[in-house]
C-alpha cells in the first residue's frame, strides 16, 4: 500500500460519516483537527474526479 493511500484510508476511517453531508473527501478536507499529523497530508477534495 502506498503512503497516498494509506493516508487517505486513515482519514477516510477517522471522519468519514455516511449520514452526514459531503462525499468522504469532503468531509476530510473539511477536518478541523490542525493539531493531527496527517493534517497538512490529508487527501482533498477532488470529488467530481474522484466519484466520492
Ligand atoms: S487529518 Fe483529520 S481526518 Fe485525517 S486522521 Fe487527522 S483528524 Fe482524522
Amino acid at each position: 500500500m502506498s503512503l497516498r493511500k494509506a493516508i487517505d484510508d486513515k482519514c477516510k476511517e477517522c471522519i468519514y460519516c455516511p449520514l452526514s453531508k459531503g462525499t468522504w473527501r469532503q468531509q476530510v478536507a473539511d477536518c478541523a483537527s490542525t493539531q493531527c499529523p496527517l493534517y497538512d497530508v490529508r487527501p482533498k477534495s477532488n470529488a467530481k474526479k474522484q466519484g466520492g
